[in-house]
């Protein structure tokens, strides 16, 4: 049996609905040998996690999902096994907070045009961490005040890129995403690569840029992926040199697919990114 490893997932200090902690009880129960937690730009739950960890005898890897902005799209660099203390990925996941904040204003206004008044209250009543306010937080808002049937519907009829309360983001941009985790001592790993909606050709700029930067790694298995995409990325990965990572994106319970370590085993040909760490 190979390590049930699962180096994806989120806390309630972002988008996820679990506290560090019983993301931790939970990885443990379904029977993963190593965890990261990764929340969306934000490290603050690792403490509770790396300790919950300790007493379970779960091995742990600190992590964060930034939000990146390539080619005009938003992607998400995964930094694993990083120190969350070191200064440049400090300031600059500050920074993309600040900008959270601000973008949530204005779905909020692009909400109250679709004729949805108080959202950002109503949003705010599902975050617990104020500085890491997501879209999900809105989704999760218009579902409970009957504005959609499904957090998917949410996305597809307001929050979705190009939906009615779309806020077009300028995140920071891969080189920059990618030197403060290399700063900060982690490998960078391009997050369920077959999310984004690129072109080839804009596939192949991705992935020559993250290797010029000194990208480590493509998360090839992902809830995220059909089987079909976890073969293309494993091949990718392959032709690229990358490393390859496995991750849930573990957020709440009830989608089994999703769920802490359930994801398939990585392919034994690739190179995982943790060899060098368990
Ligand atoms: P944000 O970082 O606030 O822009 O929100 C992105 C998050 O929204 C992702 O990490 C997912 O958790 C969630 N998300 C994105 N697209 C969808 C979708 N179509 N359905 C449900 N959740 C989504
Ligand atoms: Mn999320
Ligand atoms: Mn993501
Ligand atoms: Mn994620």
């Amino acid at each position: 049996m190979p390590l049930n490893v699962d180096l994806h997932s989120h806390s309630s200090r972002s988008d996820g609905v679990l506290p560090p902690a019983q993301v931790a009880a939970r990885a443990h129960a379904q029977g993963v040998d190593w965890w990261a937690l990764s929340d969306h730009d934000e490290t603050s739950g690792l403490a509770e996690a790396a300790a919950a960890a300790r007493e379970l005898g779960l091995g742990f890897i600190p992590g964060v999902e930034i939000s990146v902005t390539f080619c005009e799209r938003t992607i998400h660099i995964l930094g694993l096994n990083i120190d969350p203390e070191q200064p440049d990925l400090r300031s600059g996941l500050a920074g993309i907070r600040g900008s959270r904040f601000e973008r949530a204003g204005e779905i909020a206004e692009r909400l109250r045009a679709c004729g949805i008044a108080d959202a950002y209250e109503g949003a705010l009543r599902h975050v617990e961490n104020p500085e890491l306010i997501g879209r999900v937080h809105f989704a999760r808002h218009l579902l409970e005040q009957g504005h959609c049937k499904s957090l998917q519907q949410a996305f597809d009829r307001y929050l979705g890129e190009g939906k009615r309360a779309f806020v077009p983001m300028r995140w920071p941009g891969l080189e920059r995403a990618v030197a403060w985790i290399r700063a900060a001592g982690g490998k960078a790993v391009i997050a369920h690569p077959g999310r984004y909606r690129y072109t080839p050709q804009q596939f192949d700029a991705l992935f020559d840029a993250f290797k010029a930067h000194g990208g480590a790694g493509l998360e090839v298995v992902s809830s995220g992926h059909t089987p079909a995409q976890c073969d293309r990325y494993a091949r990718l990965a392959q032709a690229y040199g990358f490393e390859a990572s496995r991750g849930s994106d573990f957020h709440a319970p009830g989608i089994p697919r999703a769920d802490l370590g359930r994801v398939p085993p990585l392919p034994e040909y690739l190179t995982p990114v943790w060899r060098d760490w368990i």
